[in-house]
């Protein structure tokens, strides 16, 4: 750990939605969730994954093994509405 005092695990750089390379000065929306800040191209991007998010960000925590279920990890972190 060479940085501690952020509570995001990391960014992605990369429009989870189109596949976009995308940064924070370009990025027209973001959404942090479980950890993770996601930045997007455009709000129609940011629209989709907010609404895929439950779906898409277990496939990308768990390598798709554990679609639509909250594991014991997540629901203690509390980050699921
Ligand atoms: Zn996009």
């Amino acid at each position: 750990m060479r940085d501690t005092r952020v509570s995001i695990l990391r960014t992605n750089w990369v429009d989870p939605m189109c596949g976009m390379q995308i940064d924070t000065s370009c990025a027209v929306a973001e959404e942090i969730y479980i950890g993770v800040r996601y930045l997007f191209c455009s709000e129609e991007c940011h629209r989709l994954f907010v609404r895929a998010a439950t779906r898409h960000i277990t496939e990308l925590a768990h390598g798709g093994d554990c679609i639509g279920y909250r594991c014991p990890n997540q629901r203690a972190n509390g980050e699921i509405r």
